[in-house]
């Protein structure tokens, strides 16, 4: 039986390269795609002696051409935290939207089913608590996170058109705060600069009061979540994220209780403009559609991530 092939846009990033693992896993032949804008080598470098991984340096704000056939797409590429987006709003525009078009229409050259990356951040700073998919959200267009915000938003529509008006199979996954080895130490996101600080024996810069929430899920579990959701029959977009909501503060004291740094405290700051006051995903879809559910609780999560860490970050 010829094996399936499957594109990972953002191939080298955070996600996109447990999902080259994952895949490379199921047999899979995985052609993985970067432009490095965020991504790293070092995440897929050890896939490069598999003989069913190719890697295409490429932008695919740009036409996409991937010779031979394509059985799946996963369209995971996008700067994907505040200060990414906050420092390169142009090109994070022009990922989701110009890049999401070049994939949509690859899957429908290609006859393949396409699964596009969204966020959490559709929902804004929510309303409604927790956030289910039928909730359309609160988003200031204009502010720091609009350019993610409504890029994503804007591939959640084109996505719809191109399965509405092209028949092209697609797949939505709204994303909540994921975490786990392979994030960038600096990439600003509230759990790579409390570890690093932690571990440095710096003060852990909590924003605002830090009663604002997050629920973390660790990358492992999304990974399975996107994995069944690519295989189900389900075109509308699906919450994936762990429910388990903790507020900034209680995160900083618990990465303050693993990393045991007597030099380490707590740093407040000033809250950034449009900080989502709470946020949690409902997964009763996911749990229903695809009988999934997260299944690594947050101390054995950060465990895991804290052994990462500790050889990334240099004291
Ligand atoms: N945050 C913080 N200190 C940091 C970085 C982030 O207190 O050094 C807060 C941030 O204000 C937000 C939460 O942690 O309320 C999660 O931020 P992150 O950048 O990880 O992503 P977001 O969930 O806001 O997209």
């Amino acid at each position: 039986m010829t094996k399936k092939r499957i594109l990972i846009t953002g191939a080298a990033g955070f996600i996109g390269s447990h999902l080259s693992d994952r895949f490379l896993a199921e047999n899979y032949q995985v052609i993985a795609m970067d432009n490095l804008l965020t991504g790293n080598l070092d995440n897929i470098e050890h896939l490069f002696k598999e003989k069913d991984f190719e890697y295409y340096h490429h932008d695919v704000t740009k036409f996409i051409h991937v010779p031979g056939k394509l059985d799946y797409i996963l369209h995971f590429a996008s700067p994907a935290s505040p200060i990414d987006y906050l420092q390169m709003p142009i090109q994070t525009l022009k990922v989701g939207a110009h890049g999401t078009h070049n994939c949509l229409g690859l899957a429908k050259e290609k006859g393949a089913r396409i699964l596009v990356a969204s966020t959490s951040e559709v929902y804004g700073d929510p309303l409604v608590h927790p956030q289910t998919e039928e909730y359309w959200g609160n988003v200031n267009p204009v502010g720091p996170r609009g350019v993610y915000d409504e890029a994503k938003r804007f591939l959640e529509a084109i996505t719809m058109a191109y399965h509405n008006y092209h028949n092209v199979d697609t797949r939505i996954i709204r994303i909540f705060n994921t975490y786990g080895p392979r994030m960038r130490v600096n990439d600003g996101r509230v759990l790579p600069a409390f570890f690093s600080q932690a571990i440095r024996g710096e003060g852990l810069t909590v924003f605002g009061d830090g009663s604002q929430t997050r629920s973390f899920c660790y990358v492992d579990d999304l990974v399975e979540g996107i994995y069944r959701l690519l295989l189900s029959e389900y075109h509308l977009p699906v919450n994936m994220g762990n429910p388990q909501e903790i507020t900034v503060l209680e995160f900083a004291q618990e990465i303050l209780d693993l990393v045991q740094n007597p030099k380490a405290c707590i740093d407040y700051r000033p809250l950034p403009v449009d900080d989502p006051k709470q946020r949690r995903p409902d997964i009763t879809k996911a749990r229903a559609l695809l009988g999934w559910e997260p299944r690594y609780d947050r101390a054995q999560g950060l465990q895991l991530t804290y052994e990462y860490f500790k050889k990334v970050v240099h004291v």
